[in-house]
């Protein structure tokens, strides 16, 4: 869970990379960073805290350069240290180089291993510097980074959209399941890639496609070239992005995000109707698919809880105790909205369970009469090993339990969740080309101790060139 952007612009870009990672703040809040490249020198700038709070003006005055890529962290892998903070940068051979990852492996172990055996060190505890790793290397040899980003993706196991700077030029590409979402777009005097199409947005850029699995970017000052270095039997686009990672207002695989939140709220309505006063969100999470019940009920829809703007997500922090208070201090309920009130409450998903009881336990307090919750994903049965913070089954509450077990411990006068089936209509994108692990324990990757699949992947004897007519007509 993490925001990646790379831009090159005539114009400059510390400013631009700068609203794009604003844009993708809510991928990740621990820390960001920048690398900008001017022709000789790569300028660096990161730090712990939300966008804003590390660059300033002057400091991003003094990222000079026409290219550079930027990085929001939530941490997956790699603990919470001040040298994990991407984008990582490197010299080699004389080269800048700045790289950043959006992202889990699953085989970080064993390749990290390969190179301490053979007498390298690491600087960092993340699996990004593994990516690195093995990409300077193959650069160094072979002088060819088609040829790197090919052997780099037949040594990744796992998750991985990834941006890089090599002496100005941005290269960016994407697991051949295409897990992590990733695109392209053009902005005034250049080109963008970034992890969702909000970034593109804030530039008032245009938005021109995702970036295909497996596909390699280069970008210049020339322009852009695209090259297939990778093709996979199925895709596997991250399903958890649609139900609450991304932001409603992105497009990820030609999908608008919000469109799949606010058909699986009227789908709720048709799977499990039922009559009550008010249909109320758990802001922000839950408002397209409150607004989609609401719409296909015809029960009002009405704010029973008001979020404080200025708090972040609650799940960034670390501890269960300190995400219990957070979620008082985050949502207040408005008693006069919910006095004897039979109260639909939607909401993405219940992870934890922390959330869900804490707001009902409130709602009642405030004087609801009944709350029937209404939740837009199936139930979470198993881990993420793919860049979803859902780290073990002990902390999921669904993993061991059905629906009516979560919802006596959750206090509901009601719950349901979901179908799969209904979900993935509303997403209109096969089941089979999608990463369901978190909901069917059943992963588009072999991991140990995990049901997996195996998925045929061919990798192109050199590369080829695709798409770049189309492009230029952009420019
Ligand atoms: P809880 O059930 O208390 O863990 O809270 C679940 C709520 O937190 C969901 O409704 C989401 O809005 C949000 N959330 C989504 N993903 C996660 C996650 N990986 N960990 C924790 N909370 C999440």
């Amino acid at each position: 869970m993490c925001g990646i952007v790379g831009i090159v612009d005539a114009g400059g870009v510390s400013i631009q990379l700068y609203y794009a990672m604003y844009a993708l703040q809510h991928r990740g809040q621990e820390s960001a960073g920048i690398s900008t490249y001017d022709g000789s020198t790569l300028y660096k700038s990161k730090g712990q805290g939300l966008v804003a709070d590390v660059f300033s003006p002057a400091t991003l005055a003094s990222l000079k350069g026409m290219s550079g890529v930027g990085h929001v962290r939530y941490p997956t892998t790699g603990s919470n240290l001040p040298e994990n903070i991407q984008p990582l940068n490197f010299q080699f051979k004389d080269h800048s180089f700045s790289l950043a990852h959006n992202g889990n492996l699953i085989n970080t172990r064993e390749l990290r291993s390969e190179f301490e055996q053979s007498g390298q060190i690491f600087t960092t505890t993340t699996d990004t510097e593994v990516i690195a790793r093995i990409l300077i290397d193959a650069i160094s040899e072979s002088g060819c980074v088609e040829d790197a980003v090919h052997l780099c993706m037949r040594r990744l196991h796992g998750s991985y959209s990834v941006v890089m700077m090599i002496d100005g030029i941005i290269y960016a590409f994407r697991d051949p399941l295409g897990i992590k979402p990733f695109c392209i777009g053009k902005i005034e005097q250049g080109y963008v890639v970034a992890s969702e199409s909000v970034a593109i947005d804030a530039l008032n850029g245009k938005f021109i496609r995702d970036i295909k699995p497996g596909e390699l970017v280069r970008i210049d000052n020339e322009g852009i070239r695209c090259t297939q270095i990778a093709v996979a039997s199925s895709r596997a686009h991250c399903i958890f992005e649609y139900i609450y990672f991304a932001r409603a207002d992105s497009v990820i695989d030609g999908v608008l995000v919000y469109d799949v939140r606010s058909t699986i709220g009227g789908k709720l309505f048709d799977e499990d109707p039922i009559a009550a006063d008010v249909v109320s969100p758990i802001p922000d999470s839950g408002t397209a698919y409150a607004i989609g019940y609401a719409r296909k009920s015809n029960i009002p829809y009405v704010e029973s809880l008001l979020k404080n703007r200025y708090i972040g997500r609650t799940f960034i922090m670390t501890s269960q105790k300190l995400r219990e208070k957070a979620v008082r201090i985050k949502l207040n309920p408005i008693p006069a909205h919910l006095k004897d009130k039979s109260i639909v409450l939607v909401d993405d998903s219940i992870v934890r369970g922390t959330t869900s009881k804490r707001i009902i336990d409130m709602l009642r307090e405030a004087g609801a009469r009944e709350v029937h919750v209404r939740i837009g994903s199936p139930q979470i049965k198993a881990p993420c090993y793919l860049g979803v913070d859902m780290p073990t089954r002990e902390e999921l509450i669904a993993s061991d339990k059905v629906e009516e077990q979560v919802k006596r411990s959750i206090t509901a006068s009601s719950l349901h969740h979901i179908s799969l089936q209904a979900l993935v209509e509303a997403i209109g994108i096969k089941q089979d080309q999608l990463c369901t692990g978190c909901l069917t324990g059943c992963y588009p990757l072999p991991i140990d101790g995990e049901q997996g699949n195996k998925p045929e992947i061919d990798y192109v004897i050199g590369t080829y060139q695709v798409n770049l007519e189309s492009f230029k007509t952009e420019s």
